[in-house]
């Protein structure tokens, strides 16, 4: 299949000609705002909306120059992508990753706007990305860095604008960082609410009961609502993980906690395998002491062509973006892609297991309960409350819930497969609230 056939592929290129705009189709933004506009088409929604969702409405780009312990200087190069705010303040993780690119992080800023629509969130889509191994510096390194990059994006961020939160690379100390940088430029009589400029935050210090676990419980959630209905039983499942970081190892230990066996786990540091399940907490642990899952005692070591082939029912991606290809689909021994990282699937690979009968939960909704909990963080950050882990599930739940049931009515009405299911039933409420609101002027 040559991915320039597509409807998705087909969308994308008429609304970048007509923008007289660059366009590749096989860069992963063009990908995914293709699969976007093939959503919208389903739909009777104004072309000027398509229009408007095929680019961003800012791309930030700025330089941190930073000095290191042993006196040297470094510059690192960073990036805040707001892709649309009509529902609200921009929304959206901070990355620290060698390897981030600009187009990398537009992609995840679109994802953004979708996710928090599908969720109905009061909230935009936006990301944010430093070139950096977080893991290569000290953590006064990390620190100053941190606190630099906060300065660079000044007013581009504030709670009632653009509110970051963690991702790949980035925890709630780094996050605590941000807060406290930010809190220091912010006037007096603002900086009681000025800590709400970031989200994922340590529970000390304005943080959320339930957000590190958040997203994870969200993907557990949305199994439970969809899996009875295809006919599984989660006690009965086996999985694998593509990453044991935030994601994937809350992922793997609330699935745990409901019966689900753990066959396979493949990190950067490599992958493991026992046929009787591994124990997800105990990885966790080694995982936490080790940086990875390499030479954990209890499982046998595979290669990643064999983690790929692993036959199992639930296969969760839980890392980084475009992990599952076209090569790996074909190996691939699942009932159901379970999307807990953004845009892992290529479309290749999506196409290739669609054919095949596997069903593919797409990551807008699978992962949308981190920033539904960032959601909740903002909130009792601006009204000075704080509620506790029950709360907190018992909210997530019921937004999970309600965007599953989304999905899958659109899914019906549309006769689409779930992901153009989650892009249309997030399309259709941003087209509302900008018939609502009127394109200014
Ligand atoms: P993390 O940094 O905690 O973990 C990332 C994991 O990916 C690690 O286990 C790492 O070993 C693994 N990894 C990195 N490179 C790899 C490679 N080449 N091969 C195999 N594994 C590799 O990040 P996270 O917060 O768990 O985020 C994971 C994914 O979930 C990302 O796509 C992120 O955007 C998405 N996500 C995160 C959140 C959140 O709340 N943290 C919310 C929504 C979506």
């Amino acid at each position: 299949m040559d991915s320039c056939d597509t409807p998705a592929c087909q969308s994308a290129r008429e609304i970048f000609h007509e923008l007289e705009e660059y366009y590749d189709d096989h860069n992963l933004y063009f990908r995914t705002i293709g699969s976007v506009l093939e959503a919208a088409n389903a739909l009777d929604v104004p072309h000027r909306l398509k229009l408007i969702i095929s680019q961003p409405k800012n791309e930030i780009m700025f330089h941190c120059p930073v000095q290191m312990d042993d006196g040297s200087w470094q510059l690192f190069k960073g990036y805040r992508v707001q892709h649309n705010n009509v529902l609200g303040p921009y929304k959206g993780g901070i990355r620290y990753h060698p390897e981030v690119k600009l187009d990398e992080v537009k992609t995840l800023s679109l994802l953004m706007t979708m996710k928090c629509a599908l969720a109905r969130l009061p909230f935009g889509g936006a990301k944010g990305a430093l070139r950096i191994d977080p893991r290569a510096v000290s953590h006064s390194e990390l620190q100053r860095v941190t606190r630099r990059l906060t300065s660079a994006l000044g007013s581009n961020i504030g709670p009632d604008y653009d509110i970051p939160a963690p991702d790949v690379g980035t925890n709630a100390q780094i996050m605590a960082w941000m807060a406290d940088t930010y809190i220091n430029f912010a006037e007096s009589s603002k900086k009681v609410t000025a800590r709400g400029v970031v989200t994922g935050k340590p529970l000390e210090f304005g943080g959320s009961a339930g957000r590190e676990k958040a997203t994870g419980q969200g993907l557990v959630y949305v199994l439970d609502e969809l899996l009875p209905g295809m006919g599984m039983d989660i006690s009965k499942l086996t999985c694998s993980l593509i990453g044991f970081g935030n994601v994937g190892s809350w992922t793997a230990r609330l699935l745990q906690a409901r019966g689900t066996k753990l066959k396979a786990v493949m990190d950067h540091t490599g992958a493991i395998f026992d046929a009787n399940g591994i124990d997800a907490e105990k990885l966790a642990a080694h995982v936490q002491q080790s940086g990875g899952v390499a030479n954990y005692p209890e499982a046998g070591v595979i290669s990643n062509e064999d983690f790929y082939g692993t036959p199992v029912d639930l296969f969760i991606p839980a890392a980084l973006e475009q992990m599952v290809n076209l090569e790996h689909a074909e190996r691939m021994d699942c009932k159901v892609l379970v999307e807990a990282a953004n845009a892992p699937t290529t479309p290749h690979a999506e196409h290739f297991l669609l054919e095949k009968g596997v069903a593919i939960l797409p990551a807008i909704l699978c992962n949308c309960g981190g920033v539904t909990v960032s959601y909740f963080e903002w909130k009792q950050n601006r009204q000075s409350e704080t509620w506790d882990e029950e709360l907190v599930d018992e909210r997530l739940k019921k937004t999970m819930t309600a965007s599953a049931k989304r999905v899958l009515a659109m899914a019906e009405r549309l006769n689409c497969n779930m992901r153009v299911a989650s892009y249309a039933a997030a399309i259709e409420h941003i087209d509302k609230v900008y018939k609502l609101r009127g394109v200014f002027p």
